[in-house]
């Protein structure tokens, strides 16, 4: 039986759905694909010619130009340029880092710009820059001067690729793997509501795909037509056909197999991620791919489309996605919802990047946290992550425990290098903040450093935003603010009472007392104004309050707030002068 009288008889099945008695009766078309190729060698050599003409590259040129490596393990990160880099790439650059460089082999970054809607013009910027704050060491990718290309087996941007992805794309269209397709929009349209409608899958597939078992003069007339056309991938597996996958965290696992024909190039030429990928981690080497557990489901295609090119593929690791807890729920982190999604939002806030890396690194591999415990003095750089040790479900981003984590290490700092730290970000995220700093450097110092490195450190900082609110008690011109929405005084003390207390203390106030001299010293000093020293005292009555409530008088006095740090170090920090000042107002 020659090509073409298969292909009527593909035809004919697929109007007649006789062989296939598991399929639903009632479905008014075939579900069944045919995976015969009816097009002679001939005809598809000749159709390629007219689709891809100026293809001059071959497979053995770039085979040639990029050779196997030696390395054992190459990973890669393949974030599209969108000008948002989420924390979830962190995350995953992170581990692709480790897992290359741990065992000595590459890691690079691959731009994946063929969607242009999305691309933005700073994207590959952002990408870089964001890497480089994390200290995540890229062997090849955009991260010469000016972007460009450092590395041999580049270019490391899709959209700098074409050609190679053609190459590829000419030979799976020769081989009748693939096939040009011409459905309109409004066809395509009018699939999907047929199988809304019986309630099948949405796509390209079978009696749906149109163009699938066209003959040549039907396509050499469309192509003449220069009508607008994709390249589709002709699926090589029917309807019920499993797959059993192998992915290096999750083992084996069993999957419907893949009917659809999808696209591999669109319209313009630019391939979509699918086919892109089998092409670049084939010639760009990759041995690992690390990629976000959403592609997962698309294992089986990718599996085919190694098979078409008929290339070894690489390993596949599918890691958890960052989840949060929302109104009880888990959720993918959100790039629209979170704004912590964006890692532009750790730098604003100002969390270390130590902090964040040793966070994700937590999550990443459950034996990090006790790693670094017992090796405080090493960084995420110096472990040897593990797959196995990875989490298969969502993992949990947690901004309490990066708190926690981030504020230790605040804490530790010495009090140069936080003031330096503080004053750093400042200049970046805050600059009336900068200012105040730069015009009072030394009561920002003393301020900052109200109880840190003590005993008692209370450890307000969870992140160098939150000096702001400290800060803010200290500069006189914020506090010039702070007193337009001053708290009410305690009610118990009445007006000229309270004045004459301050400005008493104005003049008593001794900064060279220690701390227990000083309490001491205010107890005493409170008494005659009618303010008992215990709660004993007070009791006995004949007492207006006690020394607590002068404690507040003077914090709403010298701070305008309830809430200050320490009182004692607080006075301090102001110096006598600011006091003075401060409780004559
Ligand atoms: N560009 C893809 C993404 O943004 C890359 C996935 C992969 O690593 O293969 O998710």
């Amino acid at each position: 039986m020659g090509e073409k009288s298969h292909a009527l008889y593909g035809w004919i099945f697929r109007v007649f759905p006789i062989r296939f008695p598991a399929l639903p009766e009632e479905s008014p078309v075939s579900l069944e694909i045919e995976t015969m190729i009816y097009l002679t060698q001939e005809e598809r050599d000749r159709i390629v010619q007219t689709l891809l003409p100026n293809v001059t590259l071959t497979r053995n040129d770039l085979e040639a130009k990029f050779p196997p490596r030696k390395e054992s393990v190459v990973t890669r990160f393949a974030p599209s340029p969108t000008g948002y880099l989420h924390v979830g790439g962190i995350y995953m650059s992170m581990i692709c880092e480790r897992i290359a460089h741990q065992a000595g082999g590459t890691f690079f970054l691959r731009i994946e710009d063929t969607d242009d809607k999305r691309e933005i013009d700073d994207g590959v910027w952002t990408i870089v820059r964001g890497m480089k704050k994390f200290d995540l060491r890229v062997d090849e990718g955009p991260i010469g001067p000016n972007f460009s290309d450092v590395g041999n087996y580049g270019p490391y941007a899709q959209s700098d690729r074409v050609e190679f992805y053609h190459v590829f794309v000419k030979e799976l269209l020769k081989k009748g793997v693939a096939y040009p397709c011409f459905m309109t929009e409004e066809e395509l349209e009018a699939v999907r509501t047929e199988q809304t409608a019986m309630k099948l899958v949405p796509g390209v597939y079978g009696a749906f795909a149109k163009w699938r078992d066209a003959d040549a003069a039907e396509i050499e007339k469309a192509i003449a037509e220069n009508r607008p056309r994709v390249i589709r991938f002709r699926a090589p597996v029917g309807l019920r056909a499993r797959r059993t996958v192998f992915d290096e965290l999750r083992g084996n696992m069993e999957m419907d197999d893949n009917y659809l024909d999808v696209v591999l190039l669109k319209k313009n030429g630019v391939p979509t991620y699918h086919f892109a990928h089998a092409v670049d981690d084939y010639l760009m080497r990759t041995t690992h791919v690390i990629r976000a557990e959403e592609w997962l489901p698309s294992m089986p295609l990718h599996f085919q489309l190694f098979e078409a090119i008929g290339v070894e593929r690489p390993k596949y690791v599918h890691c958890a996605a960052l989840l949060k807890i929302d109104g009880g729920n888990k959720r993918k982190l959100s790039k629209r919802k979170d704004p912590e999604a964006n890692v532009e939002f750790f730098f604003e806030q100002g969390y270390l990047k130590e902090s964040l890396i040793d966070y994700l690194a937590n999550i990443a591999d459950s034996g990090y946290e006790a790693w670094k415990a017992a090796n405080p003095e090493k960084s995420f750089f110096d472990y040897e992550l593990q797959i196995e040790r990875f989490p298969k479900a969502g993992a949990l981003f947690d901004m309490g425990k990066l708190d926690s984590i981030n504020k230790e290490r605040l804490s530790a700092m010495g009090k140069e290098d936080f003031a330096a730290l503080c004053l750093d970000w400042a200049k970046t995220y805050d600059r009336d903040l900068a200012a105040l700093m730069e015009k009072y450097p030394d009561l920002a110092f003393r301020a900052l450093n109200i109880e840190r490195l003590s005993e008692k450190d209370p450890k307000r900082f969870s992140k160098i935003s939150d000096i702001r609110a400290q800060l803010s008690l200290f500069f006189p011109e914020t506090f010039e603010e702070l007193r337009k929405n001053a708290p009410a005084w305690p009610e118990n003390v009445p007006a000229d009472v309270r004045a004459k207390f301050l400005s008493a203390y104005a003049e008593a106030y001794d900064p060279t007392m220690d701390k227990d001299a000083w309490f001491a010293h205010l107890k005493e000093f409170g008494k005659p104004f009618g303010f008992a020293a215990t709660g004993d005292e007070f009791k006995a009555g004949g007492y207006i309050g006690r020394v607590g409530d002068l404690a507040m008088i003077l914090r709403i006095a010298l701070c305008a707030s309830k809430s200050t740090p320490d009182l004692y170090e607080t006075l301090l920090a102001l110096g006598v002068g600011e006091v003075g000042r401060r409780l004559a107002m």
